[in-house]
């Protein structure tokens, strides 16, 4: 019997993992597959290293700080400002450079005179739309994307930066997706202020201490070798492979959870079960025990991604590729972005290649699901990049110019916490304080769906309350 079954090892699974055995409970953490790390791959290529998956994290996470210092991989960290991170928007025709200052970006060329007097309307107004709305039934409900930053930014400023950030983080559909999650910090600034100028002028001229600039980091090794680092302090015997959870049943006040591995099955006893999964297979695996919860879980959509990893010759380049990568604003494009995967880190470029990551598909392109690889790769990928990098080409690009090293279709990949996302999670929350005290839900479908979230959803087990709760009873 262990105090802990975690059902998923990918870095939610892993970060649960090491803090359980920091206070000594019994655990075991059960992978379906033959590796650790979930959505992370770490591919090494020649003398560098791409990512089939997600490839940076902002070090802006205390839980990550503290996770690098303790398992003492300081001298492993690879990092790079994220103001000396160039990036670029591809506006349809051409790559354009984003400025890291948001006010240079208004004079970039990108955005028209009338946008920019639309927003300096828009921005400046003190009488915020936000006011008449805030009473609003509808608009309790949540906002989306595309709503609250156009009564803000106005339309141009919306469509052409903000939603093609947002494509990078989240794929998602700007009509759909929530302004409480997806812009988290302005959705707060405007509703404790009014409004976003009356929360910055708030802020002006206040002493505070002064904020360390983010930066966007990796591992010589690749993202793998955090989950690497924190295996090796997690005991072998607590950790299951090829254990794929099929069946949990609550028997008196333990759980029994039924694994398969081929033809083998076995079965474990818990008190407590943390789910590390995404929300739909977490939904399958409580149908029968909590099916409440599990129609919430199931309300939760994911979009869906490609990703495609190759190499171009640096001679077909006129200019030299410096920064992380493009994102698209072209409304026809299927591809959502490129990550320039040699160029994010110096230790990762190559004499005579460049190595890219691109992203395909979202909420607004389900349609790649239908699609084979080989199709996306041939009809999609290589003619959008053909006509991206235009004016930095030496030559115009061959199809033989792209050598394909390795793609993934992910059916459903980012989960979207789209408006009504609020009422789902506190339904969620309420459900596990009332009614499931020993289910623990971990991941990025709750709060956000970075890895700093990943990360901070762990501090929902509250393990130090938990030990104090203990150690009283026993000193009782
Ligand atoms: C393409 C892509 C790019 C991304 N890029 C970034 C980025 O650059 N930066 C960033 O901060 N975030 C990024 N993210 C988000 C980030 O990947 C996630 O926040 C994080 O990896 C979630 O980790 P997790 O452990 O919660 O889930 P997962 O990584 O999905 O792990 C879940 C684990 O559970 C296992 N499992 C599932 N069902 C069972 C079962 N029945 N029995 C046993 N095991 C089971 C799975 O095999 C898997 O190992 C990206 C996401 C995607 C999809």
């Amino acid at each position: 019997m262990y105090d802990y079954i975690i059902v998923g090892a990918g870095i939610s699974g892993l970060y649960a993992a090491y803090n359980l055995s920091k206070h000594n409970k019994s655990f075991l953490l059960l992978e379906k597959n033959s590796s650790l790390g979930g959505t992370w791959k770490s591919i090494k290529y020649k003398d560098s290293l791409f990512e089939l998956g997600p490839n940076t994290i902002i070090d802006s996470s205390k839980d990550l700080q503290l996770l690098i210092e303790d398992l003492e991989l300081e001298s492993e960290v690879l990092k790079c400002p994220l103001k000396e991170s160039k990036r670029y928007i591809f506006d349809g025709t051409e790559l354009q450079e984003l400025s890291s200052n948001p006010l240079s970006l208004l004079f970039s060329g990108l955005i028209s005179t009338g946008g920019f007097l639309d927003f300096l309307f828009k921005f400046f107004s003190l009488t915020q739309s936000s006011k008449v709305k805030i009473n609003d039934e509808e608009f309790q409900k949540g906002e989306s994307v595309r709503d609250f930053a156009e009564r803000n930014f106005g339309k141009e400023i919306t469509r052409k930066l903000l939603e093609t950030f947002l494509k990078g983080v989240w794929a998602g559909d700007p009509e759909k997706l929530s302004a409480d999650y997806a812009l988290k910090i302005l959705a707060q600034m405007e509703k404790e202020h009014g409004s976003i100028f009356k929360a910055l002028l708030s802020k002006f001229g206040k002493s505070k201490a002064k904020s360390k600039a983010k930066s966007i980091i990796s591992f010589k090794e690749g993202l793998q070798s955090l989950c690497t680092a924190i295996v090796n302090k997690i005991a072998a015997e607590n950790i299951a492979l090829n254990s794929k959870v099929n069946k949990i049943e609550l028997e008196a006040d333990k759980y029994i959870v039924e694994t398969s591995s081929g033809e083998e099955t076995k079965s474990f006893q818990a008190k407590n079960i943390i789910f590390a999964s995404k929300s739909f297979e977490v939904a399958e695996l409580l149908g029968a025990i909590a099916p409440d919860l599990s129609e919430e879980l199931n309300e939760i959509y994911y979009a869906p991604i490609a990703l495609f990893a190759y190499s171009l010759p640096k001679s077909a380049f006129s200019k030299d590729l410096d920064g992380f990568g493009y994102l698209s604003a072209a409304e026809e494009f299927k591809t959502l972005g490129s990550i320039w995967a040699s160029q994010l880190f110096p230790e990762r470029n190559l004499d005579d290649e460049y190595v890219f990551l691109s992203f395909i598909g979202g909420a607004k392109n389900q349609e790649i699901l239908e699609l084979s690889e080989d199709c996306l790769w041939n009809q999609y990928i290589i003619p959008e990049q053909k006509r991206v990098y235009g004016k930095f080409l030496a030559k115009p690009l061959n199809d033989f110019d792209f050598k394909l090293l390795a793609s993934k279709k992910i059916t459903r990949a980012i989960p979207q916490l789209n408006i009504g996302h609020a009422e789902i999670n506190s339904k969620i929350k309420s459900l596990l304080q009332n009614k499931y005290p020993n289910i623990h839900l971990l991941g990025n479908y709750m709060e956000g769906v970075a890895i700093k979230d990943a990360l901070e959803s762990v501090h929902t087990l509250d393990l130090e309350t938990q030990d104090t709760f203990q150690e009283a009873l026993t000193t009782a």
